[in-house]
């Protein structure tokens, strides 16, 4: 049996990916800054919170990650734990940094001190590539971020490839386009126009106030996602990969999509508020998934549309 340490196992990703890892037969560790205090509410949505092992485990804390590797001795670390959202690492740019940088520079260092043959994966991000217009970036696009959180995972992409070439770890870093799932706080613009187009379809008078809604960005489903993240640390040759669809759409277009699954016209009930533009943004993200497809036999399943009703669906529902 393999043994898995998730790190972030609270978040969208790490509960999607404890439920895959699971149906493979792993013995799945997760890891939370405070595992006694953090209810994990994301694993019990996906009835799985009494088939995984929570830890306490802060990667700012090389102590911690060590004491955490050395106790588990897991075959497979998977880091999903950080600051991910790209709107508040502007207003909190060193926590962004220190959980995204400086926590994937414990967990390498970690793994190269203990001497244990862990393969390692990092959730690398398309922010790296900043704003590349209608270039659809791959593996050899330069990056320019233009956010805090992009900057530090440009950072955390470097460390792991200098780790892989200087002490041959098997670590890879998957550069995921955005993907979402019912999973998605409200805190996120998905989700954030999922829950108010329900919440009106119900009666609810509000308005919803956004930002940008002319960004373009590669929009998939989480659940496949972290599939790829998986087969990323079965390769013989260790190496990184974008992960999209390969597929972009404008914020307008999920919106419209959203309300009119539950049969309204958006136009109605949205309001712009530049309060909400961010200091710096992507205008538009475009992704080429080949070396994914080719290299992992991995490609996306569902589009846009279907995630946007998928997630309204379970919104409607409060199912996942
Ligand atoms: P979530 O925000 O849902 O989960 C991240 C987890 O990290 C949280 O559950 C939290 O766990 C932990 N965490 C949050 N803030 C900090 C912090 N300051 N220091 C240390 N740990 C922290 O993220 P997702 O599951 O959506 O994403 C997983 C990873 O993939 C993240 O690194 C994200 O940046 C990256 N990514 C996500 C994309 C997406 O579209 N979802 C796209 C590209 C990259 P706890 O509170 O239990 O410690």
């Amino acid at each position: 049996m393999k043994t898995a340490l998730i790190c972030g196992i609270s978040g969208q990703d790490g509960s999607y990916l404890s439920k895959l890892l699971l149906t493979k037969g792993y013995q799945v560790f997760g890891g939370s800054r405070d595992a006694q205090m953090t209810s994990f509410t994301n694993l019990a949505r996906l009835g799985i919170r009494n088939d995984v092992q929570t830890v306490s485990i802060n990667i700012n804390d090389f102590r911690s990650v060590l004491q955490t590797l050395l106790k588990i001795k897991p075959d497979e670390v998977y880091n999903l734990a950080g600051q991910s959202s790209v709107g508040l690492s502007f207003e909190q740019p060193v926590e962004t940094l220190e959980s995204i940088s400086v926590g994937t520079l414990n967990l390498l260092e970690a793994i190269r001190f203990s001497n244990l043959p862990i393969k390692f994966y990092n959730a690398g991000s398309s922010e790296c590539f900043g704003d590349v217009g209608s270039l659809a970036a791959d593996e050899n696009t330069p990056f320019r971020p233009r956010s805090p959180y992009g900057v530090a995972k440009a950072a955390a992409f470097w460390q792991v490839a200098n780790y892989r070439e200087a002490y041959q770890l098997h670590a890879s870093t998957g550069i995921l386009f955005n993907h979402e799932s019912p999973l998605r706080p409200e805190r996120f613009v998905t989700q954030k126009i999922v829950a108010a187009a329900c919440r009106i379809a119900k009666g609810s008078y509000e308005v919803l106030t956004l930002g940008n809604i002319d960004i373009a960005r590669d929009w998939g489903w989480a659940p496949e996602y972290v599939e790829a993240m998986w087969l990323m640390l079965q390769q013989k040759q260790v190496d990184d990969y974008v992960i999209a669809t390969g597929q972009t759409y404008k914020l307008r277009d999920f919106i419209r999509i959203v309300f009119e699954s539950v049969e309204l016209d958006w136009q109605n009930h949205i309001r712009i508020d530049p309060v909400l533009f961010r200091p710096t943004d992507i205008a538009e993200g475009h992704a080429n998934p080949t070396k994914a497809h080719k290299q992992l036999g991995w490609s996306a399943s569902s589009n846009v549309s279907d995630v946007a009703r998928l997630m309204v669906k379970a919104y409607m529902n409060q199912t996942v």
